[in-house]
């Protein structure tokens, strides 16, 4: 096995819809973000600290991503962790506790291997938790390619010595403080291994089948310039609306619900161009290069006070509060509740327009037009 699954779990989402992605992909350089650095950094504290808690080996791992906003979702990931730790101590006379564990779902999808962030098994329960950290995103556990990969990886491993009756599959995301978990009983998690990952993963390594656009697009290193999300975008933005001259409802619902994806794939095409024409040189016809707009600044912070000062001016600073999350962090969590507890409260957000499947509750619609008006 090599570093790198060719087929890697975390991309299946993508590969399962599209599986010529996977060969077109290869074509392009692996994209290290930041996003994804600090996401190491805080899966290897993550792993520390639960470790620790096991009482097994292990070293502090040292970042420079370990801010506070992350270290408090990596605590409270670790301490939903522990819980169920000891839960499964309770329940099962001899559980089984893995940290950051290798699984391997070879027999599915040739090279296709992850990392497990943590397993705990019991009598009768394989539970795989994972931790997210970004906040783009809302993941859901619930058909969880990925997780279901994993959970295949885990039946492997431990089917000879529990008797397995349910698949635990669950995300813990602690920065939009998404929990989801979903339960898939051995079985029907197999028979998703043979009739759906077995013969998409083979399509996907061969680079055949169909190419098909959808959310997946955003992870694929082919999206700035694939043809066929750029066709169906097209196809989308060139809808042909019937007469009469004005839109039905229906077609406004039709363009509310591509419009996000059509304003990140715009985004995405303008940005891998503009990427071209600063790094490489890259001509394109009716454009050109030029400086951006900038605001006036202090070459020196202290020379103008001195200047500001000896001319006579003395009202030259103001102060102010600190925002909530700072304040947050300076007093701690509890220190926090304790003194301003009662003089922090939470706005009514803004009135915005989702699709139904947004996990909020909808609010009355006569109250919503009277706030908007308000504003
Ligand atoms: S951008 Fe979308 S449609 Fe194109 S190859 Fe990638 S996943 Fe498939």
């Amino acid at each position: 096995m090599g570093a790198h699954a060719r087929n890697s779990p975390s991309a299946l989402h993508r590969t399962l819809n599209c599986p010529p992605s996977l060969v077109l992909g290869e074509q392009f350089q692996d994209e290290e973000s930041q996003y994804a650095a600090e996401g190491s950094a805080g899966h290897a504290l993550a792993e520390h600290l639960i470790k620790k808690h096991l009482k097994q080996r292990t070293k502090r791992p040292v970042s420079d991503y370990y801010s506070d906003d992350l270290m408090e979702a990596v605590e409270d990931y670790v301490a939903f962790v522990i819980e169920k730790i000891e839960e499964a101590k309770r329940e099962c006379n001899s559980p089984l506790f893995s940290v950051e564990q290798r699984v391997d779902i070879s027999e599915y999808s040739p090279d296709c291997f992850g990392t497990a962030d943590m397993v705990i098994v019991t009598d009768k329960v394989a539970h795989v938790i994972d931790l997210k950290l970004g906040r783009g995103v809302e993941v859901s556990a619930e058909e969880n390619p990925q997780l279901m990969a994993y959970g295949l990886g885990v039946l492997e491993m431990v089917e000879m010595l529990y008797d397995i009756e349910t698949v635990r599959l669950t995300i813990f995301q602690p920065r939009i403080n998404n929990f989801s978990t979903w339960d898939i009983t051995p079985e029907a998690l197999k028979t998703w291994g043979e009739e759906i990952l077995k013969p998409r993963s083979a399509m996907a390594l061969a680079g055949a089948g169909e190419f098909q656009a959808g959310s997946w697009c955003r992870f694929c290193k082919a999206r700035n310039q694939c043809r066929a999300r750029a066709e169906e975008f097209l196809r989308l933005a060139k809808m042909e609306f019937r007469q009469p001259a004005l839109l039905s409802d229906d077609e406004v619902a039709e363009i509310i619900k591509i419009s996000d994806e059509l304003a990140k794939w715009a985004s995405d095409v303008y940005a891998y161009a503009q990427d071209q024409a600063i790094i490489h040189g890259k001509q394109w016809k009716g454009y050109k290069l030029v400086e951006g707009r900038s605001n006036r600044k202090y070459s020196s912070d202290d020379k103008v006070a001195e200047a500001a000062k000896a001319a006579g001016y003395t009202d030259i600073y103001k102060q102010t509060l600190i925002g909530v999350t700072e304040m947050e962090r300076l007093m701690g969590k509890k220190e926090f509740a304790r003194i301003l507890g009662k003089l922090v409260y939470k706005p009514a957000g803004k009135i915005t327009l989702v699709p139904d499947t947004d996990k909020r509750e909808a609010i009355n619609t006569s109250t919503a037009a009277a706030d908007f008006q308000e504003e």
